[in-house]
């Protein structure tokens, strides 16, 4: 297996008493997008920033691109990007001017129009960085941290803030950045981000990655139950319903919900009886566990009082 690009161990980080990351392992291999997912205040900064050589760690071992990031150099600088959650540009400067900057920072850089063209921003390329959207100057910020060429990138919620089809277009440049084989390591806040862009997700809580692996696998969500819910119509009562479905069926009000290992012979059972019957079922819905609903399951006050803890064993599914 090649050399991983980032790997931690017992990645630790203490702010006076107060522990913010409580010895991660993490191990990312090259061409891998890896996402943190996590509440306000779970630690992901501060693990990024000393993954990226701007914090300290209090203790364990890490290495990035080979190197420890509290003792690198600007060789090793020159290959890691980082996008910011704000970064302050220089207003006069047109688009490609403010590349072309940022280029002369590095002995090999990328072609200056190319890196425009590759964030989507070509058709504002001669545009004063103060006249651009936010969403364009997000994309400006991502060609910004490009141009050097780096082999890995670390992206702090590139998409906060993003109108719903700007999100998807960052999302493209995203992809396209995979494509080329860099390294990225993303930050975000939303479920259907990680979703779609990441090849493995880590949950951190309360300073702990809580579960670890692809998002379609997290908490092993693939092999939980399926539910099927629908509304009853008025004046028919649960009794009525055919016997798996009613032995199973949790019912709030009109609001019928069924958990089922293999949702098939359910439905077929229900579908049947609500054909014969000549009834509709309002709201029919069949589906797995989302990456939300794992999330929330794994990051809230109520979970398992061990979550968080180093004895739980960990869900890694990757
Ligand atoms: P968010 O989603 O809100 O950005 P986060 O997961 O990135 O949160 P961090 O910013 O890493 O979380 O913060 C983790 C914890 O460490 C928080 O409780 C925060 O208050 C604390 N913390 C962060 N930086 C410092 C600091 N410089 N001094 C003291 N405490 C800090």
């Amino acid at each position: 297996m090649a050399e991983p690009v980032i790997s931690a161990t017992g990645l630790s980080k203490s702010y006076g008493d107060f522990q913010a990351v409580r010895g991660i392992d993490l191990r990312v291999e090259p061409g891998e997008v890896f996402a943190f997912l996590g509440p306000n205040g779970a630690g992901k900064t501060t693990t990024v920033e000393i993954l990226e050589g701007y914090r300290e760690r209090s203790g364990g071992e890490v290495r990035v691109l080979g190197e420890d990031p509290a003792r690198i150099d600007r060789a090793w600088r020159e290959r890691v990007g980082v996008v910011l959650q704000e970064c302050r540009l220089t207003p006069e400067l047109t688009v490609r001017e403010a590349v072309a900057q940022y280029a002369g920072y590095y002995p090999s850089p990328r072609a200056v129009d190319e890196t425009v063209s590759l964030v989507g921003l070509e058709g504002r390329a001669d545009v004063r960085t103060s006249k651009l959207s936010g969403g364009q100057q997000r994309r400006l910020d991502v060609a910004l941290a490009l141009v050097g060429d780096p082999e890995l990138l670390f992206l702090d919620e590139p998409t906060t803030g993003f109108d719903p089809s700007a999100r998807r277009q960052a999302w493209e440049v995203i992809g396209t950045l995979r494509d080329l084989g860099k390294t990225i390591i993303l930050t975000t806040h939303y479920m259907d981000e990680a979703q779609a862009l990441a090849d493995r997700v880590a949950i951190l809580a309360a300073g702990e990655i809580v579960a670890q692996g692809p998002p379609g696998r997290l908490g092993d969500r693939d092999e939980r139950a399926t539910r099927i819910s629908f509304r009853l119509g008025a004046g028919r009562s649960p009794d009525e319903l055919p016997a798996t479905a009613r032995e199973l069926a949790r019912v709030d009000g009109h609001e019928v919900s069924i958990e089922a290992q293999d949702p098939v012979p359910v439905l077929l059972e229900l579908t049947r009886w609500a054909t014969d019957a000549g009834l509709l079922l309002d709201g029919l819905e069949v589906r797995q566990p989302s990456l939300e609903d794992v999330y929330l399951e794994l990051t809230s006050p109520a979970a398992p009082a061990d979550a968080g803890h180093g004895e739980r064993p960990r869900r890694d599914s990757g």
